[in-house]
Formats: structure tokens, C-alpha cells, sequence
């Protein structure tokens, strides 16, 4: 069985509808989908529809930009409720903190002498719930000031571009217990991807997000080398965390991610829905169902 829990629609910062996600992960062979747009469940309806008529089973879930100890740190949230008020409040703050991030990104670009404006964004961000860097990353691509994503982020807008702006992220430790309250179940996306300051996330570090409430790490992903893989891997088997591994498909939008590139193991899926069965017994939440024939 192919399990991808870790992927983006064009409802954030991929490429493709969510209903071209879920046909395409089927004919590529996946079993098992997660649908994690950044903050967002904008796409859940429409994959859960394809997902039904072809017999993919859907995983919901959100991948949620969050801060620890100072830095920047990605949650999967799997199969919250998504009405929870609390949860629902806190992604509304990050769209917004988002959306207003981008004129003042804009107007650092301008001071830079680029000429680019909202439509120039707006153009390649198709139906997005928030535009963010990406899309202004692929702008910059349309323009031609540079020749692709990776190149925008590390000239312009990573945190040590001039024009990077600072954003409103969630607390992960309260976003954590949030996820749990809304019943669902916490997995760190990329812990110790090269691109983000790690430190915060030793073992020490998710020993204490797990006493909070995380359920799992995702280990196998391409911003870790196998080194990085070994040493989580064996963190995970130390503290009982749950293993995933994921694509973090962004259909055209990221090379080297490709679907199914990196898959999570069925019992290692299992116990992350028991986990989340658990917490939505716990709250009361109605988690909504996991679509399909694999799991039940
Ligand atoms: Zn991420
Ligand atoms: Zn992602």
C-alpha cells in the first residue's frame, strides 16, 4: 500500500485543483492521500468527492505554520474538526497575517527597483485561500527577474532576503493542544529540514511537544538526508512517536517532490488514526470520516 500524507492543492501554494490532486495520486498509484494545504481546509470537499469516485482514501488535514522557541516550525494537523472555534479562529489569524504580509513583501521589491505588483501575483496564484511567498516567488519567475522558486527565496524573500517580511504564526505548543481539542492528531512536518534553524526540535525539544500532546514526526521527506533520517527515526523509536513519511507534493510547484517519492507505513498510519480517534472520543469533536475501502 502507498501511503502520501503530505500534500499541497492550489487552495495554498500547489499547483493543482485538489480534484486534479486526487486523480493524478491515483493513477500514480497512491492508496492513501493527505490533503495539508498551508492553514487552510478549502480543498477538503472537492478531493473528498474524487477521492470517493475513485477509491482513493483521503486523509484531511492542514499543515500549519506555527512558532517554536523562536522559530518557524510546520504542524500537520490530521482530521480536526474543522468548525472547533478555537482552531478555526488561529487559521483565520495566520490567512490574515499572510495577506498582509504581501504588500509590504511588494513594496520591499519595489524599493529594490523590481517593478511587480498585486496583479503580477494575483496572475499565477490561481484559486489560493491566502497568496503568500510562492506565488510571489513564481511572479518573479514570470517576470523573469528570476529563473525559478528556490532562486527568488534565497535572492529575495528566505528570512535573510531584503525582502523578507515578518508574519503571524501560531504557538506550536498551543497549536498542538488545539488540534487534539478539535479532535485530531499532531505530526511535525520536516523537523529537521536544512532550510530552518533546528535546534529547538532535539530530542529533548520533542520529548516536551510530546508531553503537550504531538503525535508524530514526519521523518522520510527531501529536505532530510539519510543521516537526518536515521537520527529521528531513532528519536521516534525512543519516545513511542509515530513515523510518517511524505511527498509534500506541490504538483508543478516544487521540483523533487515528487508523489509518493517518500510514504508513511500502514501500521504507522494506523496508530496515527487511533491517535486521532482517541482525541476526537476525548473531545466530543466529530473528526470527519477517512473516505475509502483501506481504512476503516
Ligand atoms: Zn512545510
Ligand atoms: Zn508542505
Amino acid at each position: 500500500m502507498r501511503i502520501d500524507l503530505h500534500t499541497h492543492s492550489d487552495r495554498s501554494d500547489g499547483t493543482e485543483s485538489p480534484a486534479t490532486l486526487v486523480r493524478r495520486a491515483h493513477a500514480e498509484g497512491i492508496d492513501v492521500l493527505g490533503l495539508t494545504d498551508h492553514d487552510t481546509t478549502e480543498g477538503w470537499v472537492d478531493a473528498a468527492d474524487v477521492a470517493a469516485e475513485v477509491g482513493v482514501t483521503l486523509v484531511r488535514g492542514i499543515e500549519v505554520s506555527c512558532t517554536f522557541r523562536g522559530y518557524g516550525v510546520h504542524l500537520l494537523a490530521y482530521l480536526p474538526d474543522p468548525t472547533h472555534g478555537p482552531l478555526e479562529a488561529e487559521l483565520r489569524r495566520v490567512l490574515d497575517g499572510r495577506n498582509a504580509r504581501l504588500p509590504a513583501t511588494l513594496e520591499k521589491l519595489r524599493a529594490l527597483g523590481i517593478d511587480i505588483d498585486v496583479h503580477d501575483v494575483r496572475k499565477v496564484a490561481g484559486e489560493t485561500a491566502a497568496m503568500g511567498r510562492p506565488h510571489v516567488a513564481d511572479a518573479l519567475v514570470s517576470l523573469g527577474v528570476v529563473a525559478d522558486r528556490n532562486e527568488a527565496f534565497d535572492r529575495y524573500l528566505g528570512p535573510r532576503g531584503p525582502a523578507y517580511v515578518h508574519r503571524y504564526a501560531a504557538d506550536l505548543e498551543q497549536m498542538i493542544g488545539t488540534v487534539g481539542a478539535a479532535g485530531g492528531a499532531s505530526v511535525i512536518a520536516h523537523p529537521w529540514a536544512a532550510r530552518h534553524d533546528h535546534s529547538a526540535l532535539d530530542e529533548r525539544g520533542l520529548a516536551h511537544l510530546q508531553e503537550v500532546g504531538l503525535s508524530g514526526i514526519e521523518v522520510d521527506h527531501v529536505d532530510h538526508a539519510a543521516g537526518a533520517r536515521a537520527a529521528l527515526r531513532a528519536i521516534a523509536s525512543r519516545l513511542g512517536l509515530v513515523v510518517t513519511g511524505s511527498s509534500d507534493n506541490h504538483g508543478l510547484g516544487k521540483v523533487g517532490h515528487d508523489l509518493g517519492c517518500n510514504t508513511t507505513d500502514e501500521d504507522q498510519l494506523q496508530r496515527l488514526l487511533e491517535l486521532a480517534a482517541r482525541a476526537a472520543a476525548a473531545s466530543g469533536r466529530s473528526t470527519p470520516e477517512v473516505l475509502g475501502p483501506i481504512v476503516r
